[in-house]
């Protein structure tokens, strides 16, 4: 425990310390694009991001409150310009394409964080669980899907990053896929494939649906929560092996991370975390410089297992 609050306190210091000039591949002209950043985490990510001289697209699926978050960035002197995406939309992920397209030609960063739960202390309330799969899980794919066609090439490469959670992890302490041939499924990159992750969600829904999930073999904590992220989990692991193939100058990098237990909405505010430091290794491994890495899982700028 001592180490990690040490290892807190370094990175904070860090934060503190410019990138220098050979170090900063990007421009005022690299855009990047945070999903869900009204509030919370995606709002500091935001902040973070066009602090190091970025522009950045603050979206939200509200427009009033996106416009106002973006306005209280303007004011405080940073390039964040607001447009309006709902990531489970297919009407508004095409109409953010084609602004993006029309307005800046492609776009270098997508930073998915849009997400929601609605599991509270240790309930496992698994009644939203269509909408926190479709959320979480399908609509951050949708999007990844929609912006790789305009991820524009560099040598530094294209970056995708998610915010994800140890709670989906595939065979955490607390939290595991105890179906050992699914489990071992999807851990092999060989067996991997989108219809696999997509057949897994599919089958929790059902068993949501028949009253039967509690057999299923599920994660033990937040259910439908938890199996959103290990989704999330599999699919830049497996997207991160498609990538892989990109010619030089056209590389497109993939990972996620968790952010800790964080103060937002989300968890009533009772995190320890604050959202500068839950948006830290978000905004770092969208910046790395000079380091190719993809299809990892990260905490506090550490690897860590899926
Ligand atoms: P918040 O609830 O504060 O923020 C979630 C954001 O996602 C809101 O801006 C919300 O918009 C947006 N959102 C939800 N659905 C959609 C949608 N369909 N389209 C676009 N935006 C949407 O929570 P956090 O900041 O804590 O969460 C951010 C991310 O971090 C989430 O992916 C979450 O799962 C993840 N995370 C959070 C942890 C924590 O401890 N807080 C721990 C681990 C992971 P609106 O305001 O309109 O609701």
């Amino acid at each position: 425990k001592e180490r990690r609050e040490k290892w807190r306190q370094e990175i904070s210091l860090l934060r503190t310390i410019p990138y220098s000039d050979h170090q900063r591949w990007w421009t005022s002209d690299t855009i990047a694009v945070v999903t869900g950043a009204n509030r919370g985490i995606g709002f500091e990510i935001v902040h973070q991001l066009a602090h190091h001289g970025l522009t950045v697209i603050l979206t939200s699926r509200e427009a009033a409150v996106g416009e106002e978050a973006a306005k209280v960035l303007r004011e405080g002197g940073l390039n964040v310009v607001f447009h309006q995406l709902d990531i489970v939309d297919r009407d508004s992920i095409e109409a953010f394409a084609g602004w993006i397209r029309e307005t800046y030609g492609g776009i270098d960063i997508l930073i998915n964080n849009a997400g929601v739960n609605f599991n509270t202390g240790s309930d496992n309330n698994v009644e939203h669980s269509e909408k926190v799969i479709h959320t979480n899980y399908f609509g951050t794919k949708n999007i990844i899907k929609a912006m790789i066609p305009l991820m524009r090439p560099s040598d530094a490469g294209a970056r995708i990053v998610s915010v994800s959670s140890r709670l989906g992890r595939l065979n955490g302490k607390r939290n595991k896929i105890e179906n050992l041939e699914l489990r071992s499924k999807l851990e092999n990159l060989e067996t991997l494939s989108e219809e696999l992750i997509d057949e897994t969600v599919s089958t929790f829904l059902q068993q949501v649906k028949d009253g039967t999930w509690q057999e299923g073999g599920w994660p033990q904590v937040f259910t439908d929560y938890s199996l959103s992220k290990l989704a999330v989990n599999s699919y830049t692991r497996l997207m991160a092996k498609k990538l892989s193939d990109r010619p030089e100058g056209g590389k497109i990098y993939i990972n996620c991370y968790c952010p800790g237990w964080v103060k937002t909405a989300m968890t009533g505010w009772n995190g320890h975390v604050s959202p500068e430091e839950g948006a830290d290794t978000a905004v770092w491994l969208a910046l790395l410089p000079d380091q190719f890495i993809s299809g990892k899982f990260f905490s506090e700028r550490h690897e860590i297992h899926f």
